[in-house]
Formats: C-alpha cells, structure tokens, sequence
C-alpha cells in the first residue's frame, strides 16, 4: 500500500491474491488492510492537505501533467498490468490508460479556473463575494472495470481542487492502483497527497465513515453497494457523489444509418467484454429494420477475436469472475428458456480458454421484457434485440428502468433526434454516437445511477465548497 509516501505491508502481514481471469492463474498477492491502515492514511492526508491546499493552481497542475506524461511513457505496462489482472483486452487497456491520463491533463487545466463570485449588495457600505475552497479530505472507492481511469477521475479533481485523498481500489485490480501510487512517487507528488490502501472493503470504507476527517467520498460501483453508503454517510452528513450501475437501451430506428448503428452495437455492447456501466443493455430495433440490422450486426459479430487479454490482436477477453460468468449464463438461459432466439454464441469457451473465465459473444433475439436480461445489469458480452413498432413506444420502454445512466440512438432525421434525447430519462445521450465519454464533458447518471458528475468543468465542483463573505466597509 501507499501511504504518506511510504510503501507498507498490511500491520498484520496479511495479504490477499489476485488471478488472472484469462488463465485462472494467481498472479499477485497485495495486503489486507483494514481500518487501522486507513486510518493511518487518512491522518497523512490530512496533514498533507495543510501545504497541499495553500498551493497555487499552476504548483498543483505541475504535479498532475507530470503524471499525465508518466502514464503515457509506461502506457504499456499499466496496460498490461490491468488486462492480467482484470481480463481487459490489452489494446483496448492501453486505450483506458490515455482515457485515465486525459482526465489528469483536464483538471490540470480546469483547477486554474476555480472562479469565485462578486454579488451586488443591498447596502453602500457592503461588499458580498463568493470564494470556492477545497472540501478536505476525500476517500475514493473504485470498481475493477476501469482500474486506472476510476481512479484518475477522483484523484485528478481531487488534487486539482486542493484535496488530498485515500483511495481504496477494488479487491480484483488493486495492482493498477498500487502501479498509479508508484508513479504519483515518480512525480514528486508531496507525501500523503495520495494514499493508496488494498483490502478488505468492509473495515476500510467503515473507518472512512466514522472518521470525521474525511469530508468527501466518490464512490463507483454497484447501485447495491451504492445505497448502502448513501446510509452510511448520513451520520455525519459526508458529501458523496455516485456513479453506479446502468441499463443502457440502444435505440435503431428505421431511418438510421444501420451499418453505422451496427458498428456503435458492437462498440458498445462488446467494450470491456460487456462490462462497463454504459454498455448496451437492451437494443431495440425497429420492427422494419430488424433482419436488416440483426444480419449486419450478428457479421460483426461473428469477426470479434476472442481470447487471453494480454493478446493485443484479441478484442473479446474473459469475464472478470466465476460469479459474473454464471450470471451472464443465467441471463441467457433464462432468456431462451422463455422464447428468445439465439442468433449467435451462446455458451462457454472449451478447449484452451477452458482454463478462463471466456463466454461466447452472443446475441439474442424476439427478446421481450419478460426476461431477467431486459432488467438487470448483465455486464457480460450479451446482446438481446428486442422489436419495437413507434417512436413514442420504443421512449416508454427505454425509460422503464429505476438506472438512468447512459442511453443510445441512432437516426438520420433531425427532429427525431432532437424529441427522442430530450425524452430518455438518462444522464449521457450518445446520439448516433456509442462512445461518448471524454474528460471534458459531465459524466453521471440520474435515477437510481446516481448523483454528482465527473468529468467537465462539474467534476471539479465535487471537490469544493461555496463559501459566501459579506463585508461591511467603511
Ligand atoms: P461493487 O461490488 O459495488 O464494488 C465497487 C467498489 O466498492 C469496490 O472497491 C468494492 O471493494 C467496494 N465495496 C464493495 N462492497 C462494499 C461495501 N459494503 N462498502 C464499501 N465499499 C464496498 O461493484 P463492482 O462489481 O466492482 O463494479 C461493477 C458495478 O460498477 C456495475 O454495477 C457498474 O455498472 C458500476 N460502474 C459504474 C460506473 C459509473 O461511472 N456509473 C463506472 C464503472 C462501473 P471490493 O472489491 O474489495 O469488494
């Protein structure tokens, strides 16, 4: 672990492992902290946020680019590192690796604009001014899916803003955390700035919430998980801001672009091997347009390269745990016992994957909303079409979830596409477009997704307080 600038075991010697879910191989053991370990880092945050806080934005952005170019030069060994020890496809990692960068270089910038407010007083002798100061200390909980770009959205507005942090990564990829703590040492980052503590959720995010030093927490993970700390932070009234889960509906319509609506499906369906929260969850299809699409879409398909994510040829890698492999065979074999068609996949891997956590990527049709797949997140390579007549319709099913995350559509008409974004009830519209997350716009989702934004100017106001000063002159 990485705390106040010091690599330390766990206080008891405890470890736990990790496993390569493309071999099942054990790959590396990380410590087992607890609420002693995080206490401790809290502390160093804490005594760092004194110095911290009192630099300039340009002191600050310094230490940030320079992490932002230390990414880049070991782009290939943090992407390695994540697609062992999460089954990222490792091309795809390294992608996540720039993704993750680019958020540094964004608040770099954005915490030089950390503007205040003059308000204009009701009396002559009075002056009102509004000033933004850094909340404090914040703890960050991140999910497996994107190790190191989870991550960097938290700590990058974070140090940006004047905050230092304590971030506790995921049980699955916490070498990605320990391989961003190395190079926050490279850069010369203050100690206690980032802290950086594996192991055991409960004890650590339970210390989180009783310490009264910590005054923010970003969490991202599952909607489960996710109200659970909404609970949790009531006690002393933490700020919290939520990315959680989603079920994305992907949208075609008859007056799409079907060829580019296919490869958008495939884009988004199939990234992170179906698991990432903006995956496609549910593609309707215009009734029309159906053969149409369903024939390019299952050609796609059928050319995806699946295999061990450390191959960089291989665009489909394994399932991040046993768990998640049995729910996604749950998910279809729920669907097809109540009617849906199998267009392609549909099992495991045998022969030489066998050893991996591999399933099939697969796509189902004549999906209805019966099925546990059109309700619950798969977060795995599934894709189940289901049909639609109209245009008001196919809106009522989309928004018939308690997620509001991301939503897709695909059209060519401008008024149409113009109704349908205002009418989806979901933070992120990728309209004629499947991957729409950069650094420099909101990312969020409203409904039981969450709360707060990251990215964009917004992701920095998560790390701040308005603090209002009237003063009286003479
Ligand atoms: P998860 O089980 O909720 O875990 C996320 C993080 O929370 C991990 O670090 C985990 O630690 C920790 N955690 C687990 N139980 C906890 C508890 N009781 N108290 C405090 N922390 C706890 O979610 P996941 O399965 O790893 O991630 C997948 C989910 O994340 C999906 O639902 C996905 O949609 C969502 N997600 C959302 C976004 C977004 O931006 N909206 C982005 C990526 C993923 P351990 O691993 O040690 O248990």
């Amino acid at each position: 672990m990485y705390v106040n600038g010091e690599w330390t075991a766990a206080l008891d010697g405890k470890t736990f492992s990790i496993t390569n879910p493309s071999t099942g191989q054990m790959i590396a053991r990380a410590p087992k902290g607890g609420h002693q370990e995080t206490k401790l880092a809290i502390e160093a945050a804490d005594h760092a946020f004194k110095s911290w806080s009192k630099l300039t934005a340009n002191e600050r952005a310094h230490y940030l680019l320079k992490l932002y170019d230390l990414m880049h030069e070991y782009q290939d060994q943090l992407a390695e590192i994540i697609s062992l020890e999460m089954g990222k496809p490792f091309t795809e990692a390294k992608g996540e690796v720039a993704f993750a960068a680019s958020y540094l270089q964004w608040f770099a910038e954005e915490g030089r604009r950390i503007y205040g407010e003059t308000i204009p007083a009701s009396a002559v002798n009075k002056r009102l001014m509004v000033i933004r100061q850094p909340i404090g200390v914040v703890a960050a909980i991140t999910p497996w899916n994107f190790p190191l770009a989870m991550m960097t959205r938290k700590v990058g507005p974070a140090m940006a803003a004047g905050c230092t942090s304590v971030v506790k990564p995921a049980g699955q990829s916490p070498i990605s955390a320990i391989a961003f703590g190395r190079l926050v040492e490279m850069a010369g980052v203050p100690k206690g700035v980032v802290n950086i503590v594996t192991g055991a959720s409960g004890p650590i995010s339970d210390e989180i919430f009783e310490n009264p030093t910590v005054r923010k927490i970003s969490f991202t993970g599952s909607t489960e998980v996710g109200k659970l700390l909404v609970t949790k932070s009531a006690a002393q009234l933490k700020r919290l801001s939520l990315e959680l889960g989603g079920h994305a509906p992907f949208i075609v319509f008859e007056d799409a672009d079907l060829e580019a609506a296919a490869t958008g499906a495939v884009e988004s369906k199939f990234r992170n091997t179906g698991q990432t929260c903006v995956c496609a969850n549910r593609i309707y299809v215009q009734s029309s347009v159906i053969d149409k699409f369903s024939e390019l879409f299952v050609e796609k398909v059928k050319a995806l390269k699946v295999g061990n994510s450390i191959d960089p040829s291989v665009q489909v890698g394994p399932l991040v745990s046993p768990e998640s492999l049995e729910k996604v065979e749950e998910h279809v074999n729920d669907a097809v016992s109540k009617g849906a068609r199998l267009l392609y996949g549909g099992q495991r891997l045998k022969g030489k994957l066998s050893e991996g956590l591999f399933y099939e990527p697969t796509i189902l049709g004549e999906v209805n909303s019966n099925m546990l797949i059109t309700s619950e997140e798969t977060f795995g390579p599934v894709a189940p079409i289901i049909p639609f007549e109209t245009e008001e319709e196919v809106v009522r099913y989309a928004n018939s979830t308690e997620y509001g995350l991301a939503a897709y559509f695909y059209t060519e008409n401008f008024s149409r596409s113009v109704r349908v974004s205002e009418a989806l009830e979901f933070g992120i519209i990728g309209m004629n477009d499947a991957v729409p997350a950069v650094a420099q716009a909101p990312f969020g989702g409203i409904k039981e997704s969450g709360m707060g934004r990251e990215g964009g100017h917004q992701g920095l106001d998560e790390y701040l307080e308005e603090k209002y000063i009237s003063m009286g002159i003479k």
